[in-house]
Protein backbone atom coordinates (compact mmCIF):
# COMPACT_ATOMS: atom_id res chain seq x y z
CA UNK A 1 0.00 0.00 0.00
CA UNK A 2 1.42 2.81 -0.87
CA UNK A 3 1.13 7.05 1.13
CA UNK A 4 1.62 9.81 -0.74
CA UNK A 5 2.67 13.08 1.40
CA UNK A 6 1.33 16.20 0.29
CA UNK A 7 3.67 19.41 1.32
CA UNK A 8 2.89 22.87 -0.18
CA UNK A 9 6.02 24.75 0.21
CA UNK A 10 6.57 28.20 -0.26
CA UNK A 11 10.10 29.54 1.01
CA UNK A 12 10.92 27.03 3.08
CA UNK A 13 14.22 26.44 3.15
CA UNK A 14 14.50 26.43 6.63
CA UNK A 15 11.93 24.09 7.70
CA UNK A 16 12.00 21.38 5.27
CA UNK A 17 15.25 19.43 6.16
CA UNK A 18 13.18 19.58 9.64
CA UNK A 19 9.75 18.44 8.27
CA UNK A 20 11.63 15.64 5.89
CA UNK A 21 13.88 14.34 9.17
CA UNK A 22 10.49 13.94 11.43
CA UNK A 23 8.32 12.73 7.88
CA UNK A 24 11.55 9.58 7.87
CA UNK A 25 11.36 8.94 11.11
CA UNK A 26 7.07 8.42 11.24
CA UNK A 27 7.69 6.54 7.77
CA UNK A 28 10.09 3.99 9.53
CA UNK A 29 7.88 3.32 12.27
CA UNK A 30 4.86 2.54 9.40
CA UNK A 31 6.99 -0.24 8.27
CA UNK A 32 4.33 -2.13 5.77
CA UNK A 33 3.45 0.96 4.01
CA UNK A 34 5.74 2.72 0.60
CA UNK A 35 5.68 5.90 1.12
CA UNK A 36 5.91 9.22 -1.89
CA UNK A 37 6.94 12.60 -0.58
CA UNK A 38 5.06 15.01 -3.06
CA UNK A 39 6.75 18.41 -2.27
CA UNK A 40 5.25 21.55 -4.15
CA UNK A 41 7.47 24.72 -4.64
CA UNK A 42 4.90 27.46 -4.70
CA UNK A 43 7.17 29.61 -6.56
CA UNK A 44 9.60 30.45 -3.61
CA UNK A 45 12.06 32.62 -3.32
CA UNK A 46 14.74 31.12 -1.63
CA UNK A 47 16.25 28.12 -1.97
CA UNK A 48 13.35 26.01 -1.82
CA UNK A 49 14.01 24.37 -5.19
CA UNK A 50 17.83 23.39 -4.04
CA UNK A 51 16.84 22.09 -1.17
CA UNK A 52 14.37 20.06 -2.63
CA UNK A 53 16.54 18.75 -5.67
CA UNK A 54 19.23 17.24 -3.33
CA UNK A 55 16.54 15.63 -1.32
CA UNK A 56 15.41 14.25 -4.47
CA UNK A 57 19.30 12.81 -5.71
CA UNK A 58 18.88 11.27 -2.28
CA UNK A 59 16.10 9.57 -1.77
CA UNK A 60 14.16 8.21 -4.64
CA UNK A 61 10.67 8.74 -3.08
CA UNK A 62 11.12 12.30 -3.14
CA UNK A 63 9.07 13.97 -6.02
CA UNK A 64 9.12 17.67 -6.84
CA UNK A 65 6.54 20.04 -9.00
CA UNK A 66 8.34 23.48 -9.13
CA UNK A 67 5.45 26.34 -10.14
CA UNK A 68 6.65 29.00 -12.42
CA UNK A 69 5.49 31.37 -9.95
CA UNK A 70 3.71 31.70 -6.44
CA UNK A 71 0.16 30.40 -6.94
CA UNK A 72 -0.79 30.07 -3.82
CA UNK A 73 -1.37 27.52 -1.37
CA UNK A 74 -4.75 25.79 -3.11
CA UNK A 75 -3.04 25.66 -6.23
CA UNK A 76 -0.27 23.75 -4.57
CA UNK A 77 -2.52 21.64 -2.95
CA UNK A 78 -4.62 20.81 -6.04
CA UNK A 79 -1.82 19.95 -7.79
CA UNK A 80 -0.15 17.76 -5.31
CA UNK A 81 -2.99 15.84 -5.09
CA UNK A 82 -3.30 15.77 -8.90
CA UNK A 83 0.24 13.74 -8.98
CA UNK A 84 -0.56 11.88 -6.21
CA UNK A 85 -0.54 7.82 -7.00
CA UNK A 86 -1.10 7.01 -3.48
CA UNK A 87 -4.11 5.05 -1.53
CA UNK A 88 -4.14 7.30 0.82
CA UNK A 89 -2.54 10.92 0.67
CA UNK A 90 -2.13 13.37 3.34
CA UNK A 91 -1.53 16.79 2.79
CA UNK A 92 0.62 18.47 5.78
CA UNK A 93 2.68 21.61 5.90
CA UNK A 94 6.43 22.42 5.78
CA UNK A 95 6.94 23.85 9.13
CA UNK A 96 5.44 20.89 11.46
CA UNK A 97 2.00 23.20 12.54
CA UNK A 98 0.76 19.92 10.95
CA UNK A 99 2.38 17.28 13.71
CA UNK A 100 3.43 14.45 11.07
CA UNK A 101 3.72 12.22 14.37
CA UNK A 102 -0.43 11.87 14.15
CA UNK A 103 0.37 9.58 11.16
CA UNK A 104 0.41 6.32 11.99
CA UNK A 105 -2.58 7.23 13.82
CA UNK A 106 -4.35 8.48 11.07
CA UNK A 107 -3.20 5.53 9.12
CA UNK A 108 -4.43 3.12 11.84
CA UNK A 109 -8.30 4.38 11.69
CA UNK A 110 -8.18 4.13 8.00
CA UNK A 111 -6.97 1.00 8.05
CA UNK A 112 -9.48 -0.45 10.04
CA UNK A 113 -12.37 1.55 8.13
CA UNK A 114 -13.20 3.54 10.69
CA UNK A 115 -13.37 7.12 8.63
CA UNK A 116 -12.94 7.76 5.14
CA UNK A 117 -11.18 10.89 6.40
CA UNK A 118 -8.96 11.62 9.15
CA UNK A 119 -8.64 15.10 9.74
CA UNK A 120 -6.68 17.60 12.05
CA UNK A 121 -7.81 19.95 14.50
CA UNK A 122 -6.28 22.22 16.94
CA UNK A 123 -7.74 23.07 19.87
CA UNK A 124 -5.98 26.19 20.54
CA UNK A 125 -4.80 29.11 18.95
CA UNK A 126 -2.25 29.84 21.60
CA UNK A 127 0.79 31.64 19.86
CA UNK A 128 -1.39 33.40 17.36
CA UNK A 129 -1.79 36.95 17.45
CA UNK A 130 -5.14 37.62 19.19
CA UNK A 131 -7.02 39.88 16.93
CA UNK A 132 -5.91 36.84 13.89
CA UNK A 133 -7.80 34.08 16.44
CA UNK A 134 -10.99 36.84 17.10
CA UNK A 135 -11.59 37.15 13.59
CA UNK A 136 -11.02 33.72 12.53
CA UNK A 137 -13.63 32.36 15.41
CA UNK A 138 -16.17 34.76 13.86
CA UNK A 139 -15.54 33.92 9.97
CA UNK A 140 -16.40 30.28 10.94
CA UNK A 141 -19.58 31.83 13.08
CA UNK A 142 -20.68 33.54 10.12
CA UNK A 143 -19.99 31.17 7.02
CA UNK A 144 -21.73 28.32 9.44
CA UNK A 145 -24.86 30.19 9.71
CA UNK A 146 -24.79 30.88 6.00
CA UNK A 147 -23.29 27.28 4.03
CA UNK A 148 -25.04 24.49 3.89
CA UNK A 149 -22.20 22.69 4.49
CA UNK A 150 -20.22 22.37 8.13
CA UNK A 151 -16.61 23.69 8.32
CA UNK A 152 -15.29 23.45 11.65
CA UNK A 153 -13.37 26.16 13.58
CA UNK A 154 -9.90 25.10 14.22
CA UNK A 155 -9.92 22.75 10.70
CA UNK A 156 -6.29 22.92 9.16
CA UNK A 157 -5.57 21.19 5.82
CA UNK A 158 -3.91 18.62 7.34
CA UNK A 159 -5.76 15.14 6.51
CA UNK A 160 -5.26 11.85 5.16
CA UNK A 161 -7.87 10.65 2.82
CA UNK A 162 -8.98 7.62 0.62
CA UNK A 163 -8.34 7.43 -3.00
CA UNK A 164 -11.82 7.71 -3.08
CA UNK A 165 -11.88 10.84 -1.70
CA UNK A 166 -8.71 12.65 -3.33
CA UNK A 167 -10.23 11.61 -6.45
CA UNK A 168 -13.76 13.75 -5.26
CA UNK A 169 -11.82 16.15 -4.80
CA UNK A 170 -9.94 16.83 -8.04
CA UNK A 171 -13.49 16.18 -10.36
CA UNK A 172 -14.35 19.45 -8.36
CA UNK A 173 -12.91 21.67 -11.27
CA UNK A 174 -13.13 24.79 -10.09
CA UNK A 175 -10.60 27.54 -10.61
CA UNK A 176 -11.15 29.52 -7.39
CA UNK A 177 -10.66 27.08 -4.86
CA UNK A 178 -11.20 26.70 -1.13
CA UNK A 179 -10.57 24.08 0.06
CA UNK A 180 -11.78 23.95 3.33
CA UNK A 181 -15.53 24.11 1.97
CA UNK A 182 -14.36 21.43 -0.63
CA UNK A 183 -13.30 19.13 1.73
CA UNK A 184 -16.68 19.40 3.50
CA UNK A 185 -18.78 19.49 0.80
CA UNK A 186 -17.47 16.26 -0.97
CA UNK A 187 -18.90 14.69 2.09
CA UNK A 188 -17.34 11.06 3.24
CA UNK A 189 -16.87 9.65 6.84
CA UNK A 190 -14.70 11.71 8.62
CA UNK A 191 -12.81 11.52 11.53
CA UNK A 192 -11.57 14.30 13.75
CA UNK A 193 -7.61 14.10 15.48
CA UNK A 194 -7.23 17.11 18.42
CA UNK A 195 -4.42 18.34 18.99
CA UNK A 196 -2.55 21.68 20.03
CA UNK A 197 -1.58 24.69 18.21
CA UNK A 198 2.23 23.87 17.09
CA UNK A 199 4.07 27.32 16.08
CA UNK A 200 6.32 26.99 12.79
CA UNK A 201 9.50 25.69 13.76
CA UNK A 202 11.46 27.99 11.02
CA UNK A 203 10.97 30.95 8.25
CA UNK A 204 7.49 33.07 8.82
CA UNK A 205 3.99 32.93 8.06
CA UNK A 206 3.03 33.96 4.51
CA UNK A 207 -0.42 35.19 5.89
CA UNK A 208 -1.02 38.82 6.17
CA UNK A 209 -4.12 40.17 7.38
CA UNK A 210 -5.21 41.43 3.91
CA UNK A 211 -3.99 38.17 2.54
CA UNK A 212 -6.49 36.31 5.52
CA UNK A 213 -9.46 38.87 4.50
CA UNK A 214 -9.52 37.86 0.71
CA UNK A 215 -9.61 34.58 1.75
CA UNK A 216 -12.15 34.72 4.15
CA UNK A 217 -14.48 36.32 1.00
CA UNK A 218 -13.28 33.99 -0.99
CA UNK A 219 -14.61 31.07 1.30
CA UNK A 220 -17.71 32.83 1.69
CA UNK A 221 -18.60 33.90 -2.12
CA UNK A 222 -17.31 30.60 -3.25
CA UNK A 223 -19.60 28.69 -0.96
CA UNK A 224 -23.07 30.75 -0.68
CA UNK A 225 -25.26 33.23 -2.35
CA UNK A 226 -26.22 34.35 1.47
CA UNK A 227 -24.27 37.55 0.90
CA UNK A 228 -26.97 37.96 -2.33
CA UNK A 229 -29.44 37.96 -1.02
CA UNK A 230 -28.80 39.88 2.19
CA UNK A 231 -28.74 42.84 -0.23
CA UNK A 232 -32.33 41.77 -1.30
CA UNK A 233 -32.95 42.14 2.26
CA UNK A 234 -31.87 45.07 2.85
CA UNK A 235 -32.92 46.59 -0.51
CA UNK A 236 -36.66 45.65 1.03
CA UNK A 237 -36.11 46.98 4.19
CA UNK A 238 -34.78 50.34 3.18
CA UNK A 239 -37.32 51.10 0.90
CA UNK A 240 -39.96 49.59 3.67
CA UNK A 241 -38.63 52.48 5.89
CA UNK A 242 -38.70 55.03 3.22
CA UNK A 243 -42.42 54.21 2.40
CA UNK A 244 -42.70 54.43 6.18
CA UNK A 245 -40.89 57.76 6.41
CA UNK A 246 -43.23 59.49 3.91
CA UNK A 247 -46.70 57.91 5.20
CA UNK A 248 -45.38 59.61 8.48
CA UNK A 249 -44.35 62.82 6.58
CA UNK A 250 -48.02 62.57 4.28
CA UNK A 251 -50.39 62.51 7.81
CA UNK A 252 -48.28 65.06 9.11
CA UNK A 253 -49.27 67.89 6.43
CA UNK A 254 -52.36 66.71 5.21
CA UNK A 255 -54.37 65.56 8.57
CA UNK A 256 -52.49 67.25 11.18
CA UNK A 257 -51.46 70.31 9.06
CA UNK A 258 -48.48 70.42 10.92
CA UNK A 259 -45.68 71.63 8.42
CA UNK A 260 -41.87 71.96 8.64
CA UNK A 261 -40.39 75.27 9.50
CA UNK A 262 -36.96 74.65 8.13
CA UNK A 263 -36.74 72.20 4.35
CA UNK A 264 -36.28 68.98 5.55
CA UNK A 265 -32.77 68.86 4.79
CA UNK A 266 -31.28 66.62 7.18
CA UNK A 267 -33.45 64.03 6.59
CA UNK A 268 -32.62 64.38 3.23
CA UNK A 269 -29.24 63.70 3.70
CA UNK A 270 -29.77 61.16 5.51
CA UNK A 271 -31.89 59.30 3.63
CA UNK A 272 -29.58 59.76 0.35
CA UNK A 273 -26.35 58.65 2.10
CA UNK A 274 -28.40 55.44 3.35
CA UNK A 275 -29.89 54.63 0.12
CA UNK A 276 -26.10 55.12 -1.55
CA UNK A 277 -24.34 52.75 0.70
CA UNK A 278 -27.18 50.15 0.14
CA UNK A 279 -26.40 50.42 -3.45
CA UNK A 280 -23.16 50.40 -3.30
CA UNK A 281 -23.36 47.32 -0.87
CA UNK A 282 -25.25 45.13 -3.30
CA UNK A 283 -23.59 46.33 -6.48
CA UNK A 284 -20.10 45.06 -4.55
CA UNK A 285 -21.84 41.82 -3.63
CA UNK A 286 -22.69 41.34 -6.93
CA UNK A 287 -19.51 42.41 -8.26
CA UNK A 288 -17.63 39.68 -5.90
CA UNK A 289 -20.35 36.91 -8.39
CA UNK A 290 -19.64 38.69 -11.50
CA UNK A 291 -15.95 38.64 -11.02
CA UNK A 292 -15.32 34.94 -9.90
CA UNK A 293 -17.83 34.31 -12.93
CA UNK A 294 -15.33 36.20 -14.62
CA UNK A 295 -12.58 33.92 -13.82
CA UNK A 296 -14.01 30.68 -13.69
CA UNK A 297 -15.05 31.35 -17.67
CA UNK A 298 -11.11 31.78 -18.94
CA UNK A 299 -10.98 28.45 -18.12
CA UNK A 300 -7.23 29.19 -17.14
CA UNK A 301 -5.12 25.95 -15.08
CA UNK A 302 -4.89 26.41 -11.60
CA UNK A 303 -1.42 25.88 -11.79
CA UNK A 304 1.92 25.74 -14.51
CA UNK A 305 4.41 23.79 -14.04
CA UNK A 306 7.96 25.00 -14.59
CA UNK A 307 9.26 21.78 -13.69
CA UNK A 308 9.47 18.44 -11.88
CA UNK A 309 10.77 14.90 -11.47
CA UNK A 310 7.14 13.26 -11.24
CA UNK A 311 6.51 11.26 -14.25
CA UNK A 312 3.39 12.26 -15.82
CA UNK A 313 -0.24 10.25 -14.87
N1 LIG B 1 2.19 28.00 1.31
C1 LIG B 1 2.22 27.85 -0.07
N2 LIG B 1 1.92 28.94 -0.86
C2 LIG B 1 1.62 30.17 -0.34
C3 LIG B 1 1.58 30.29 1.07
C4 LIG B 1 1.87 29.20 1.85
O1 LIG B 1 2.47 26.76 -0.59
O2 LIG B 1 1.38 31.10 -1.11
C5 LIG B 1 2.51 26.83 2.17
C6 LIG B 1 3.62 27.07 3.19
O3 LIG B 1 4.89 26.80 2.65
C7 LIG B 1 3.25 26.11 4.31
C8 LIG B 1 1.72 26.08 4.24
O4 LIG B 1 1.37 26.54 2.93
O5 LIG B 1 3.75 24.81 4.08
C9 LIG B 1 1.08 26.94 5.31
O6 LIG B 1 1.59 28.26 5.25
P1 LIG B 1 1.84 29.13 6.55
O7 LIG B 1 2.59 28.31 7.56
O8 LIG B 1 2.45 30.41 6.11
O9 LIG B 1 0.36 29.38 7.05
P2 LIG B 1 -0.18 29.33 8.57
O10 LIG B 1 0.34 28.04 9.16
O11 LIG B 1 0.38 30.53 9.23
O12 LIG B 1 -1.66 29.33 8.43
MG1 LIG C 1 2.18 27.45 9.27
Amino acid sequence: MLISLIVPCYNEEESLPIFYNAACEITKTLSDKDFEFIFVNDGSKDKTLSVLKSLAETDERVKYISFSRNFGKEAAMYAGLENSHGDYVAILDADMQDPPSLLPEMVRLLDNDEADIVAARRVTREGEPKIRSFFARMFYRLINKMCEVEIADGARDFRLMKRIVVDAIISLGEKQRFSKGIFAWVGFRTKWLEHLNVERVAGETKWSFWKLFKYAIDGIVSFTIAPMRLATYCGFASAFAAFCYMLYYFIRAIILQIYNDVPGYPSLLCFILFIGGLILMALGILGEYIGRIFIEVKRRPIYITAETNNDKK
